[in-house]
């Protein structure tokens, strides 16, 4: 008696057990574990963006720079998925939220675009994702250093506070996945960006892509290079899921915003839940997040110019 062929019949008994038996079979082959990431993907960030030049299509290196900022997104995607992730939803949320090439994609990606859109550059997520992570994110208009340091809008908004601190989009954004119980993981930007978001939310795992210089110049990493840092970033972040919790803002949520010019402050207190706090600035209470969200969204994209 052979011994291949006595260990062949307790395969094909246990093999035959696999099939009878769904017990045996669910031992035996565990479902794939589910998790569901989000990618929130800005410009500002990205690898060698200093410039209006990179940021929007009237600019010279637009075009080229939309390859690189979807390369570092790609270069997210590839590291979530070999870390296990199942679904995957991109937001594109720089500019008009038209900046990615889609046809670069996975077709199991599903991508948001263009505005106005509920949720805004996190639009979408809800308690079914397991992550967010962050990509060609920027420091806030209140930092002094950072490549195009803004919060929200770099032509109207000086100032944009959550429960009396200011804060970075990047916070603004983890305050908003947080009210679904979602952590953000990972963030990519320049040091400005990234150092004053761990300020905020703790030890993320990070990809620095440039040293600013100045709200125009930075020591930058070539594009492949970036892509290298944010593929180890994200895979060091999704090892230890677990280390990462939402983070919440207390509900309700004052919101105060200062703009450049004295009008829109005044304007906005004539809606009687709106409130002056100073010559430039309003302060609105929103229920939780989500109004908060809809609540900036109206003030930076409301024009009676708006059309369809
Ligand atoms: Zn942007």
């Amino acid at each position: 008696m052979s011994f291949s062929l006595r260990v062949g019949s307790i395969l094909f008994a246990a093999s035959l057990s696999w099939f009878l038996n769904p017990i045996a079979r669910s031992q035996a082959a565990p479902a794939a574990k589910k998790l569901k990431v989000y990618i929130s993907v800005d410009m500002e960030g990205v690898a060698g963006v200093v410039t209006a030049d990179q940021l929007s299509p009237t600019g010279f290196e637009y075009e080229r720079f939309r390859h690189f900022m979807t390369n570092e997104t790609l270069a997210a995607l590839r590291a979530a998925k070999e870390s296990g992730a199942t679904e995957i939803v991109v937001s594109d949320s720089h500019g008009n939220g038209e900046s990615l090439l889609i046809e670069e994609f996975p077709k199991d990606v599903r991508i948001i675009r263009s505005w106005p859109r509920h949720g805004s550059m996190m639009a979408g997520i809800d308690s079914s994702f397991d992550a967010a992570l962050f990509i060609g994110y920027h420091a806030s208009t209140t930092n002094m250093h950072g490549v195009r340091a803004h919060t929200f809008s770099s032509a109207h908004l000086t100032r944009v506070s959550l429960n009396g601190n200011p804060v970075t989009e990047g916070e603004f954004n983890a305050a908003y996945a947080g009210s679904f119980g979602v952590p953000i993981v990972f963030a990519s930007g320049d040091n400005a960006a990234i150092e004053e978001l761990k300020s905020r939310l703790g030890n993320v795992e990070t990809a620095e892509t440039k040293k600013s210089l100045s709200f125009h110049s930075a020591e930058t990493l070539t594009p492949e290079a970036s892509c290298e840092r944010i593929v180890a970033g994200v895979k060091a972040a999704l090892a230890r899921l677990r280390d990462f919790k939402p983070y919440v803002v207390k509900s309700p949520v004052t919101v105060e915003i200062s703009f450049k010019n004295y009008t829109p402050a005044e304007m906005l207190t004539y809606l009687r839940s709106v409130q002056r706090v100073d010559s430039h600035s309003i302060r609105f209470v929103g229920k939780d997040m989500a109004e908060i969200s809809d609540f900036v969204d109206v003030v930076d994209g409301y024009s009676p110019d708006l059309a369809p």
